[in-house]
């Protein structure tokens, strides 16, 4: 028999108590509306059996994944109805699927309204493009047959740019109500986490932040309100100590101009810790920055300890995951620095 593994030299800490406050924040900004979250992409790299539970355990009842392979990790910890697919049906299989798990479909078409009418039929959501292009029905489908006979529960639309301050989010919410009459027993929802800072007008019956749960500062209006969630650190393999001229890692991209100590670290861009990290980039040890040397390896990382000679083989580094600042440093948005961590991480909740 194949022996347990020890743990991994890499953990990303996650902070439940931080994603039910985000999450209380952003219910309590969303006024008289429920309150939702995306959940897709494993909770947007936090884990759904990490995030999951505590968001249903503070009161939230409508959950948003992306794929039909996501919907069942939801599941295991909410009941069916309460997960939403928002790409919807795209093959009979998949409407069946929704049929018999009895999760809800998002239909986006008038062809996706079809196939969920074919399988049967029953509760669902439906999405509206409002101007992004993306997925949605157009709202001159909203008198069509086959989308006025859905039984929709949920009526949505989605923001493009609600993170910014130009006229694409009002010109959104102006055709979103346009088409809201014709689905009066629907819930309404168009609000993502930056929508919900754009005020009450935004809220209607439900929003979906998501970002905003995981730490993300979408607007000005979360910062200070919002906490970091996750907290990855990672192990030193080796300390070692190099001399004036000597070079580190691949194509010696950094020459040492004096003496000093650096640390090799086991974290690497197959964790998501991509190379647009090298250059400004650092670790932390007790409140020391420890400046990246080099290019970032698949597996590792080199710092300058020079300012932390205490350090050795075994101590843990924190990685800065504050996401708006981690997003200037790389220039990877928010959204691109959650989702790309990895699963070497051993995912531990505090
Ligand atoms: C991802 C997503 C959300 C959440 O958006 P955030 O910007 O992460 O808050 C809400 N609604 C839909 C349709 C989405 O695809």
């Amino acid at each position: 028999m194949v022996p347990d593994a020890p743990p991994s030299n890499l953990r990303l800490k996650l902070d439940g108590d931080a994603l039910a406050h985000n999450w209380r924040t952003l219910d309590a900004m969303s006024g008289q509306a429920q309150t939702g979250a995306a959940v897709k992409a494993d909770a947007y790299g936090t884990g759904v059996n990490f995030a999951v539970p505590v968001l249903h355990g503070e009161g939230c009842r409508h959950f948003f994944v992306a794929h039909w392979g996501e919907a069942a990790g939801v599941m295991a910890h909410v009941p069916a109805e309460q997960v939403y697919v928002l790409h919807g049906p795209t093959s009979a299989a998949e409407a069946d699927y929704a049929r018999q798990a009895g999760t809800m479909p998002v239909i986006n078409s008038v062809p996706q309204a079809k196939l969920w009418a074919g399988a049967g039929g029953g509760p669902c959501a439906l999405m509206l493009d409002s101007g992004m292009n993306r997925l949605g029905i157009a709202a001159a489908d909203v008198s069509d047959p086959v989308i006025a006979s859905l039984d929709v529960r949920v009526f949505m639309s989605h923001l493009a740019s609600a993170d910014e301050n130009g006229t694409q989010s009002a010109d959104q919410r102006e055709i979103y109500e346009r088409t809201l009459g014709h689905f009066p027993g629907a819930v309404h929802s168009l609000a993502n986490s930056a929508g919900i800072a754009l005020g009450p007008d935004y809220n209607y019956g439900l929003t979906r932040p998501g970002l905003s749960l995981y730490g993300g500062i979408a607007r000005p209006e979360h910062a200070g309100k919002i906490r970091q969630v996750v907290h990855p650190q990672a192990q030193v393999l080796q300390v070692r100590h190099i001399a004036a001229g000597e070079r580190v890692g691949y194509n010696g991209e950094f020459t040492a101009s004096t003496a000093m100590t650096v640390a090799t670290v086991c974290i690497g861009y197959a964790d998501g810790f991509l190379r647009s990290w090298a250059g400004a980039g650092y670790l932390h040890h007790a409140g020391k920055r420890l400046q990246l040397l080099g290019k970032v390896s698949m597996d590792m990382v080199v710092v300058d300890i020079s300012s932390a000679p205490g350090i050795t083989a075994g101590d843990w580094l924190d990685v800065p995951y504050h996401l708006p600042t981690a997003s200037r440093v790389t220039g990877l948005s928010q959204y691109e620095l959650l989702t790309l961590l990895g699963n070497r991480f051993d995912r531990h909740s505090a």
